[in-house]
């Protein structure tokens, strides 16, 4: 299933073009009454054209915050965004909107909140591509720019007889949700935006949904997900979890990586937190093969690769002797095997 326009050039246009993002240093502060919150406190990330990420993270970690920082509908306190070839940081308000009629798609958390109520399914999406650049409506469809609000709702899989002229509290939680997809892809955006698609549904509504994003993601959408739910995560192919307003780690294809901070901080994985707990001094030695360890002070290291003595840490062979797995790498610390199997009675 993909995304065809219901016009002469149906059969060459499918989704616009994926559009990528930029984050360096991203910052976002809630000014209160008061006191500052610090929701973003410097995101640095690259998502590809075409590329799909499920945002994962603790309550109140910040990834509500840089979904509405993406779509431009808040403004970054400090740092760069780009989105696409746009800097978001110097666009007026004017250009923010056109850019969310036109290139991104915002589904905030809570599918109802997408919709106009008294509205059927149909004319929701219709009504969704008013705003839509300089053709409107009718003129785009004819003109292939966009596709027919049937074939938005097809795309997720909205095409039940009669579903498609019902309001939204006519329809099952899976499927409003599967509608508020669909108006944030009317106008083709490059980019879909998610906040917690499948959370409160049951599984079968949730697979569903889960279905949708897949049928978006291969028409060539960007698509970036905030999501609790490992299906989810799972099914995007590349994780970043944030945490206290940072990117704290990130996944590929299932292994974990841990993401070395601007300032150089890491977030260490839970595991390797149980044995250096917060305040531990550690001697971070790089090694000449180019992994690095960490060494609690008053702890020997040992040098004989593989070898693991109490509290000395060595980074790419812990546990499995596999230098591949458990080290710096270009960069990115994996954490992955740090506590496979030995480590806790070593440390215990
Ligand atoms: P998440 O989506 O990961 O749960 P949020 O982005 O919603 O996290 O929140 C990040 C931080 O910003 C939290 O400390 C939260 O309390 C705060 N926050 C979120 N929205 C607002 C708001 N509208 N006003 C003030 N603080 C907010
Ligand atoms: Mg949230």
């Amino acid at each position: 299933m993909t995304l065809t326009a219901s016009g002469p050039q149906a059969s060459q246009s499918s989704a616009r073009q994926g559009v990528g993002v930029s984050c360096r240093g991203l910052v976002y502060i809630y000014r209160l009454e008061g006191y500052d919150v610090v929701a973003l406190a410097g995101v640095d990330l690259d998502i590809s054209p075409g590329e799909s990420v499920a945002l994962l993270g603790p309550s109140g970690s910040g990834k509500s915050t840089l979904l509405s920082v993406v779509a431009g509908l808040l403004t970054p306190s400090a740092g760069r965004l780009v989105v696409g070839d746009r800097d978001m940081t110097k666009a007026s308000p004017a250009e923010l909107a056109q850019m969310r009629a036109t290139q991104v798609g915002v589904v905030l958390q809570g599918a109802s909140r997408n919709l106009l109520p008294y509205l059927s399914a149909e004319q929701n999406v219709h009504f969704a591509q008013r705003g839509a650049g300089v053709q409107r409506g009718a003129a785009a469809r004819r003109n292939g720019a966009l596709p027919g609000p049937r074939d938005v709702l097809s795309l997720v899989g909205l095409t039940a007889r009669g579903r498609m002229r019902v309001r939204p509290d006519q329809l099952s939680p899976g499927e409003r949700q599967r509608l508020a997809l669909a108006v944030a892809l009317a106008n083709r955006p490059g980019l879909l935006l998610a906040d917690e698609p499948t959370s409160q549904l049951d599984s079968r509504a949730r697979d569903e949904v889960i279905a949708a994003l897949e049928s978006v993601r291969r028409a060539g959408t960007t698509v970036i997900v905030v999501t609790h739910d490992p299906a989810v995560g799972m099914q995007m192919g590349r994780t970043v979890t944030i945490r206290d307003g940072r990117v704290g780690a990130e996944g590929r294809r299932g292994e974990d990586f841990a993401v070395v901070g601007r300032d150089g901080s890491i977030h260490l994985p839970h595991d390797v937190l149980d044995v250096f707990s917060p305040g531990t001094l550690v001697e971070v030695l790089l090694e000449p093969d180019g992994t690095a360890r960490l060494v609690p002070v008053g702890q020997t290291p040992r040098t004989a690769s593989g070898d693991l003595t109490a509290g000395n840490l060595t980074t790419g062979n812990i546990a499995s002797g596999n230098p591949a797995s458990g080290s710096f790498r270009g960069g990115i610390f994996t954490g992955g095997n740090l506590a496979g199997g030995a480590a806790p009675d070593l440390w215990g």
